[in-house]
């Protein structure tokens, strides 16, 4: 048997309501007088939940400040700003409520506010972390990204380029998921969102990396996407497939913080790189542009997938069922007008990009030169 590793996962607390623990568990961490920063996607100030978070973490702590000032997708400036709030106020906590920008925002938070540095510096490991960094709680509202479990933040960059921030610093301390809080996602988002937990759990499953162990993670993720995915898209008030699908988006965070993406989240990235793009629908279409390239020769590991989503055992019946649940979903599988003026060629170079590179490599077919613009080429003209 290869050898293989699994790294430590947050404390996860989990279940209709949970939300309610939010003021103890950051009181654990910090005691009753401590301040915490509430970063919140602003797009949730309409439902209330902000006020109400705001209100539980008041219960039980001194202080609470709130940072909204971002958009989707993150960018370098907004984060230096949000630790700058951190900073000046002393902040000993911080609370991420939201999707996977405000969840990759608040660990990002967490990380850097220990100095005074920019949020660059610490870019694709260049620099360690401070050594005093704050405990961030991960309180997601889509069902996605699995930000909450990994050691990951994706930030944008002054360039328009995406960004990474990794390592054991920008992990969570804890995490709660309250389906209740993810009832108001809207279906496209739930349906993008949801196919993004299934390639993170299908590409952690299938690339280099794979191994039996974190594959109890991945293939339960892939259950669970595929029972839960349709109903949670066209029935958003049904809590248990939301509570399925936040189960699933945690347990695929856990896969991919083992072994990695592949190479749909290689394309998804530099798409998203050259055009405004849901990161869920980019890295859906992108492992759908991937067939039938990286399942030929399959040695077991893509019948896997087929079997865990209750399909036929092969490559084709996964690729078939994946498909099938792409489109059923509502997923507009076209990129034409977005990339209009986008060339297969300047694709393939964003993908060839070093902040990219890591994705590459871990697919479990080697991608060449002319393979990355045979498969910009299929990503571009996919209808
Ligand atoms: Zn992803």
């Amino acid at each position: 048997m290869s050898r293989y590793e699994l790294a430590p996962t947050p404390h996860i607390v989990a279940g209709q309501g949970s939300r309610e623990v939010l003021g103890e568990l950051a009181a654990s961490h910090v005691g009753a007088k401590g301040k915490a920063l509430l970063v919140a996607d602003p797009g949730l100030e309409a439902t209330g939940m902000i006020d109400e978070i705001r209100a539980v973490l008041g219960k039980s702590l001194g202080t609470v400040e709130v940072f909204t000032a971002f958009s989707g997708d993150p960018t370098v400036t907004q984060t230096d700003a949000a630790a700058s709030v951190a900073r000046r106020s002393g902040v000993e906590v911080v609370v991420a409520l939201g999707g996977g920008s405000a969840l990759d925002l608040g660990k990002a938070v967490a990380a850097i506010a220990g100095e005074s540095r920019s949020a660059i510096d610490y870019e694709l490991g260049t620099r360690q972390f401070p050594a005093k960094r704050l405990p961030a709680i991960c309180v997601p509202t889509t069902s996605g990204t699995g930000s909450e479990t990994t050691r990951t933040a994706v930030l944008t960059r002054e360039d328009g380029a995406k960004s990474w921030l990794w390592g054991d610093a920008v992990k969570s301390a804890a995490v709660v998921l309250d389906p209740e809080l993810t009832r108001s996602l809207p279906a496209t988002l739930t349906a993008a969102t949801g196919i993004d937990a299934l390639v993170h759990a299908v590409e952690a499953a299938t690339n280099r990396n794979a191994n039996a162990a974190n594959n109890l993670y991945a293939h339960a993720a892939i259950e669970l996407v595929a029972r839960h995915l349709e109903r949670a898209v066209s029935h958003p008030d049904d809590i248990a497939a939301r509570e399925g699908m936040q189960r699933a988006a945690m347990l695929a965070g856990i896969a991919i913080d083992n072994a990695g993406t592949g190479i749909a989240h290689n394309m998804g990235h530099a798409m998203g790189s050259l055009r405004k793009i849901h990161h869920g629908r980019a890295v859906g279409i992108a492992m759908l542009a991937s067939f039938p390239w990286n399942t030929e020769e399959d040695d077991g590991r893509f019948a896997a997938c087929g079997r865990a989503m209750g399909a036929k055992s092969s490559a084709t019946g996964f690729a078939d069922a994946y498909e099938r649940l792409l489109r059923a979903c509502g997923l507009k599988v076209s990129v034409a007008d977005e990339f209009a003026g986008i060339s297969a060629e300047e694709l393939a170079r964003q993908m060839a990009r070093p902040e990219n590179a890591s994705m590459r490599a871990s697919n479990r077919r080697e991608a060449s030169e002319a393979d990355l613009c045979r498969l910009a080429e299929r990503v571009l003209a996919q209808a």
